[in-house]
């Protein structure tokens, strides 16, 4: 086990680019800690929270291939607020287990310093409290819209309820230390990241 980080925590709306920002962070090598990939990967086949799922949800939760059913879960949710319920119980618990151990892993403690990207990171207390300052990534909500529609073909409806589970854009621009503008093409990120990363380098070697 090294020694952990100074963290920065990357949140944003759905859509707005934290994965398109932290991939560009890491190509500074900055280490990532993503939490909705290790969700992913806890439900994927033979995922750490597969079995807990079959037992406590019951077999329709989970596909043919032995990986949660995401599309009949999706389904499931909506129609019952304890099936959301019950399933954050099982998970939550495992990523905060894999995201420590992932934060404090020998990898990341010989980079400058790490990224852990959390969707609700205002909406968690859990995450907050381990990060040291926090990293907003903002867009207009039509631009999210349509960049969902596009990655994933998901309906404006259907992200309009998504944003609508997360603070109102507004508040995340207040509670946040730092904010990326990504409303506009890839080539505005890049003098962005460059000037928070001098930052945030100059910060974890005065933490250290
Ligand atoms: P998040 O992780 O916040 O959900 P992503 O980084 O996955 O968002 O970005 C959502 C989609 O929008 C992806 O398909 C990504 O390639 C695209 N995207 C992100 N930033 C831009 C941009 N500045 N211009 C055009 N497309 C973008």
């Amino acid at each position: 086990m090294g020694v952990c980080r100074y963290i920065v925590g990357v949140t944003g709306g759905i859509g707005s680019g934290k994965s398109t920002v932290a991939n560009l962070f890491a190509t500074l090598g900055v280490a990532l800690v993503d939490t909705d990939a290790i969700a992913h990967a806890l439900t994927a086949i033979e995922g750490r929270a597969i079995g807990a799922i079959r037992s406590n949800l019951g077999e329709e939760f989970i596909g043919n291939d032995g990986a949660l059913d995401r599309a009949a879960t999706r389904t499931r949710i909506f129609a019952d607020v304890n099936v959301k319920l019950q399933l954050e119980a099982i998970l939550h618990p495992l990523i905060r287990q894999e995201v420590d151990n992932a934060l404090c892993s020998d990898a990341v403690s010989r980079t400058p310093y790490a990224m852990l990207v959390v969707p609700l990171l205002f909406e968690s207390l859990t995450y907050r409290d381990r990060v040291y300052e926090t990293l907003l990534i903002d867009c207009p909500t039509a631009v999210q819209i349509e960049r969902v529609k596009l990655r994933s073909g998901l309906k404006a409806d259907e992200t309009a309820r998504i944003i609508a589970a997360q603070l109102p854009r507004p508040v995340r621009l207040q509670l946040a230390d730092a904010v990326v503008w990504n409303g506009g093409s890839g080539a505005t990120l890049w003098p962005q990241i460059e000037q928070l990363h001098l930052h945030y380098v100059q910060n974890a070697s005065i933490a250290r």
